[in-house]
């Protein structure tokens, strides 16, 4: 088929997700491959890969030791969900990520998206208060502008407004506590934030622990809600303040997992011990749906009884545990060994942290936020007030859209640039990226600032 006709058919059929499709009508792009940090639309033209396809590939694309573990297992089988039964690749990753994960985690539940390893994490924390009598804690507590997903139990345990707008009689309340957010906070104190943060949270906990069941936070840094990055300590804060008063944590480590932020896990930066802690995106290396909710031996062993008690936990889909997602997993993390990734992942962060501050002394860059190769540039109208943009001039998607042309992908965020190359780049690809993103950057701040 020509490049026309499938630029006729995706405009005719194709909704993709969270898109304006008058926008694709206008600049529509159709990927055809990729190599390393590289895509190539059907057209051939190259673009820089800033964004790792939406935060999950780690080591760029068709990377030689993961297609030929999925190659083998085609050899062997691609699919069996066969409930009550187990299967080779999953029961090999299991262990391989129980091993890595922080030590209360010792059992693994599979499943295929993000949004779903944060769905079933509210499931068995809802059942588990069941399971142990105490059927009264039912509550979620999330952050402000949290984000777990789109399904409507994560969106209802998350806090993004447009959810809340759209969707609104679909969902259950969760009980919604500020965001520490130190560049939004009227103290730039980090500290000051951090206690007044914890404080607020521990009220909410002293009065409410009775209805609560648990509390599900993105790890130190909150990606979809705008890419903060929480004051050093807070985690820990919070874990301490859920041990109190006996609530379940629920660390989603979606995005941060998998050396994302210069270590395995983002809980490491701060010691945190979750209860629950949910997997996705980079769990396979960015190549196949697959996704694990992490679970301490105290909650499996309050759903383990005999059938006839009801605590079994219902819950499984067509694809779990799928054995070519578990194939291509168990390759990522042998890559992540072999190549000590996280290490220079986190001497990557360092560099890159140097770099940004150039970026950050452009005019219309109010913060620049980061936590390993996890970015997130904040575009303001005015750098001293910090006023934004008028939203409606779309200054974030602008910018995106001017770094396509010049050669590289990422997504806006409003006006937030988001910045999360795979953890592959070599240093002189990081710095081609970062070129692009100050261009980008400012080209259309120029045209719309004054
Ligand atoms: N949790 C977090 C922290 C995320 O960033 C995302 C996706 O961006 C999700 C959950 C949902 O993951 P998925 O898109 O795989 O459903």
């Amino acid at each position: 088929m020509d490049q026309q006709q499938l630029l006729h058919i995706s405009k005719q059929h194709m909704w993709l997700p969270f898109t304006q499709m008058s926008d694709y009508e206008k600049d529509p792009l159709i990927i055809e491959s990729g190599e390393g940090v590289h895509l190539k639309d059907i057209e051939g033209n190259e673009y820089l890969d800033a964004y790792s396809s939406l935060w999950l590939n780690v080591h760029g694309h068709r990377k030689k030791e993961i297609d030929e573990a999925i190659k083998k297992q085609l050899d062997k089988i691609s699919h069996s969900t066969l409930l009550g039964a187990a299967n080779v690749p999953s029961i090999l990753l299991a262990k391989k990520i129980i091993d890595l994960a922080p030590e209360r985690l010792t059992r693994v539940f599979y499943s295929d998206s993000g949004a779903t390893s944060v769905e079933i994490s509210i499931k068995m924390a809802y059942q588990y208060w069941q399971n142990v009598g105490q059927p009264h804690k039912k509550k979620f507590v999330t952050l402000r502008n949290g984000y777990h997903g789109d399904t409507v139990g994560t969106m209802s345990v998350g806090s993004i407004d447009i959810y809340h707008r759209v969707y609104n009689s679909l969902l259950f309340d969760s009980i919604v506590v500020p965001y520490p957010n130190v560049y939004h906070h009227p103290s730039d104190d980090e500290k000051v934030v951090c206690e007044q943060s914890l404080t607020e949270l521990g009220e909410i906990f002293k009065n409410h622990h009775d209805e609560i069941a648990g509390m599900t936070v993105e790890s130190i840094m909150q990606g979809a809600g705008g890419m903060n990055v929480m004051p050093n300590g807070y985690l820990k804060g919070v874990e301490q303040l859920c041990r109190k008063y006996n609530i379940l944590l629920i660390v989603d480590e979606v995005a941060t997992g998998f050396g994302r932020t210069g270590k395995m896990f983002a809980v490491e930066h701060e010691n945190v011990q979750p209860d629950m802690m949910t997997l996705a995106k980079g769990i396979s290396g960015g190549y196949l749906p697959i996704a694990a909710t992490l679970t301490s031996e105290e909650i499996y062993q309050a759903f383990y009884a005999d059938f006839k008690e009801g605590k079994t936990f219902y819950h499984g889909h067509s694809y779990t545990g799928n054995q070519l997602g578990c194939a291509a997993a168990l390759a990522n993390l042998e890559i992540f060994e072999k190549e000590n990734l996280v290490k220079q992942a986190e001497e990557k962060s360092e560099w890159l942290a140097n770099q940004l501050q150039e970026i950050a002394k452009l005019e219309h860059v109010g913060d620049v936020r980061k936590l390993g190769l996890m970015c997130g540039i904040e575009l303001v109208k005015n750098k001293e007030t910090k006023e934004a943009f008028p939203w409606e001039e779309r200054v974030g998607y602008q910018a995106t859209l001017k770094m396509r042309e010049l050669g590289m992908l990422t997504r806006p965020l409003g006006d937030v640039i988001v910045f999360m190359p795979p953890l592959s780049a070599t240093y002189e690809e990081l710095a081609e990226m970062l070129t692009i993103l100050r261009k980008g950057i400012e080209q259309v701040t120029e045209d719309v600032g004054e």
